[in-house]
Order: C-alpha cells, then structure tokens, then sequence
C-alpha cells in the first residue's frame, strides 16, 4: 500500500448505536415481598439476554421496612426514586410487627401514597385460568375453563381515600369513620378506562356498585349510564356488589370486563383469585392513562405501577414457599403496558404456561402436597424456560 494509507479507512461514518434503557425501580416491602419479587428479576435478566434488553434496576423502600429505617412507609428518596422510573415492580407490605392504631405510620400508608402520588387511578386485574390449574381450583372445572376477566378498579378515591376518615373518643365511647365519596370526574375516568378495554375485547362491561343502598353508587350508574352513551357498541351491564360476590364464582364466564369502586374491587378480585386456583396467581398494572399514539408527553412520564394482588403473607413469609406467580405475571404486564415489548410479555406468559403444565407447583396451587416446589425454584424454572 505504499505505506501512505491512513492505518484506518477514512470514509466510514461510525454511527453512534443507542440502545434502549429501561429503568425499573424496585419496592419489594415485607413479608414475602422480597421473595416474589426477587424472583421476577430472575425472569427480567432472562429476557434481557434472550432479547438483548438493558434493565437498569434500582431497589427502594417501602411499607414496614421503610418505617425500620426512616420512621416513614414512603420515603421521600423512595418517592424521587419512583418518579426518575420508567415503571415500578412492587411486592407487598404490612404485616404483625407494624400493627397500631396510627394509619399514617402503618406499612399499608406507603402503598396508598405511591399510588396517590403517580396518579394510578386504574388497577388492571386480569383473571383467567391455566388450563393445567383446572383442577386445582375448589370451583368446578365445568365453570371456570375458558374464563377471561379484567377487573378494572378504582384504586385513588372512595372508600380508602376520603375525608373524613378518623377515629375519636366521645363521652359514649369510641367512634370511627371512613367515606365513601367520588366526584363525577373521577367516575367517569374509570368507566371510560373500563369501555375503552371492553371495546378491545368481547365487548361488555360490568359496572358494579350498590345502588339500592349507596348516595355514591347512584351517582356511579347515573355516570355509567352517560358515558356509555359514547360506546353504543359496547354491552352495559350493573350489578349489585353483593349480587356480584354470587355470580362472580356461580357464573364467571359471563363476565368480560368489569368495572368497580375501590374497596368492591378489592374484594372481589381476592375472590375472583380462587377461579385462578390462588391469590399467588393474579398479577395487576396500576395505570394513570391508556396509552394511545396521542398519549401526552407529561402523562407518559408518569411511570405505572405493577404488583400482584396479595398481600404480604405473614403467615407464610421467610419459608421460600410463596408462590411467585403473580409477581412474574405482573412483570410481564409491565413490559407489555410500559415498554411495548410485547413478544417479552408472551415469551414470559409461555414459560409460565409451559412449567405449571409440565406439573411444577407451589404449595398453594398443589393437589398433591408432597409434591411441592420452593418460590426459588419455580422462579429458576420459569426463568430459565423463557
Ligand atoms: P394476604 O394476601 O397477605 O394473604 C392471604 C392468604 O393468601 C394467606 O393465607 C397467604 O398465605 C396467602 N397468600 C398470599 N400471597 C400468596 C402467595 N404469593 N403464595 C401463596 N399464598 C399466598 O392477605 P392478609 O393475610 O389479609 O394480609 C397480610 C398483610 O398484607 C396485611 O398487613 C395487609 O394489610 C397486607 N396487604 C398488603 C397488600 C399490598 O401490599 N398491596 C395487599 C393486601 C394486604
């Protein structure tokens, strides 16, 4: 080459290569929290080598082990930490040890403020049954196959959140309040949530509330009633939450969405939990807005939040026995809401699929209870299957 070349080739533009960063932040809290919880990062660093994803995971306090350290169960660097995330893994909190009368030093206050905080009006709690588990349910398999539910709940008003809500000495004896109000906005942002997915699936919406007895549901169904106006195509439905607690086991598979106040909602998706054979089974997201193509560039920063929808089960916490189900599920919801990795998602969903079909079980989902495996090691098969 004579020697004069340059020692590299000078007509190459060297593109810089961006790759994608996600940042998750981490709130395990108490109990079998951090079990769960630890397992779905198994899940997460699987499908970032399967798919070359970058995950930028950073832990946060919350709940019962944030008021250990900090005296608070939502810590202000928690907070900050939540806010800097693009989405937010959660486990649980609460539990024996933080149990006292003041609510805003109890773990489950923590919870509530992160929820208020991001504006996560809407919990998505999908109910459906692996075809493996059909029997592992105390409902009869003819009642449950093929059931598909997504139960939309208020999660930043009613009865958890309004004023007043105390507790007070009086000359006869003690006295305690909560209140069950809603203002026509926040009803009417929940149903749209609600018509807006049942338009994506089979198109009927269950609205529940308490009609005959409740000021506040009244005023639910004279909303429903309006908003849906606007979605002639999708069927509406109300029901009485008791007649609800009924039907929900007697006839699921007559339910496609269903739409309810917060506390309603909270129990009914514990009960909805036994069609899918354990309340270590349901995954939720925790959602602000539906994200469309017009979604605002404010609202998307808002970051969304995703838990199973169990508690912090004591009664079972520190015995690798939890199962990690729901957790793993509700990662999976994350990537699909928050990151638009849908093929993730369902690369997860499969694994899932595949291990309880091969016959793998924690205790709470077994027939068989010799037969039993750890939170760790369903964690490391459903990871290792992805
Ligand atoms: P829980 O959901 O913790 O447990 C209810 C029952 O389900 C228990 O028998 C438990 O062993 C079982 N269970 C729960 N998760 C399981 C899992 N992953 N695998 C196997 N079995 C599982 O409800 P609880 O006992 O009423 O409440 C315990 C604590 O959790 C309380 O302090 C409560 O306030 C708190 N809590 C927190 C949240 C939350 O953090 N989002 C939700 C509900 C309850």
């Amino acid at each position: 080459r004579g020697g004069s070349s340059p020692p590299f080739p000078t007509n190459i533009v060297y593109k810089e290569i961006s790759i994608m960063t996600y940042k998750i932040a981490v709130l395990q809290g108490d109990g079998v929290g951090p079990e769960v919880t630890s397992e779905s990062i198994k899940c997460l660093k699987a499908v970032s080598k399967k798919f070359n994803h970058v995950f930028d995971i950073e832990f946060g306090l919350i709940g019962g082990v944030a008021i250990d350290s900090t005296g608070n169960p939502l810590p202000k660097e928690t907070e900050i930490l939540c806010e800097k995330s693009d989405a937010i893994l959660f486990g649980a909190v609460g539990g024996p040890k933080w149990d006292n009368e003041n609510f805003n030093i109890r773990p489950e206050g923590g919870i509530l403020a992160i929820r208020k905080k991001l504006k996560t009006f809407a919990n998505l709690r999908p109910v459906k049954v692996f075809p493996s588990l059909i029997n592992s349910s105390p409902i009869k398999p003819k009642y449950i196959r093929g059931v598909d539910i997504l139960i939309v709940r208020e999660l930043t008003g009613g009865l958890y959140f309004a004023k007043p809500k105390k507790r007070w000495n009086t000359a006869r004896g003690k006295r305690g309040v909560d209140t069950l109000k809603y203002t026509e906005k926040e009803i009417e942002r929940i149903l749209d949530v609600g018509f807006k997915l049942a338009q994506q699936r089979q198109k009927k919406l269950t609205s529940v509330d308490k009609f005959n007895v409740l000021e506040s549901s009244r005023l639910w169904r004279e909303v429903a009633v309006k908003i849906g106006r606007d979605y002639p195509d999708v069927e509406l439905e109300h029901i009485l939450v008791d007649n609800m607690a009924m039907k929900l086991i007697s006839q699921p598979k007559s339910f496609d969405v269903i739409v309810s106040e917060n506390t309603f909602g909270d129990i009914i998706s514990d009960e909805a939990a036994i069609i899918s054979s354990s309340l270590g089974m349901l995954p939720s997201a925790s959602i602000s807005h539906l994200k469309t193509n017009n979604t605002s560039k404010s609202k998307s920063q808002l970051p969304f939040l995703y838990e199973p929808i169990h508690g912090s089960a004591p009664d079972i916490a520190g015995q690798n026995k939890a199962n990690p189900i729901g957790s793993i599920l509700s990662l999976a919801m994350m990537l699909n809401l928050s990151f638009g990795l849908y093929n993730e998602s369902q690369a997860i969903e499969r694994s899932v699929n595949k291990i309880l079909s091969q016959g793998f079980r924690t205790s709470d989902i077994a027939t068989n209870q010799k037969e039993t495996i750890s939170t760790s090691q369903m964690g490391d098969l459903i990871s290792s299957n992805i």
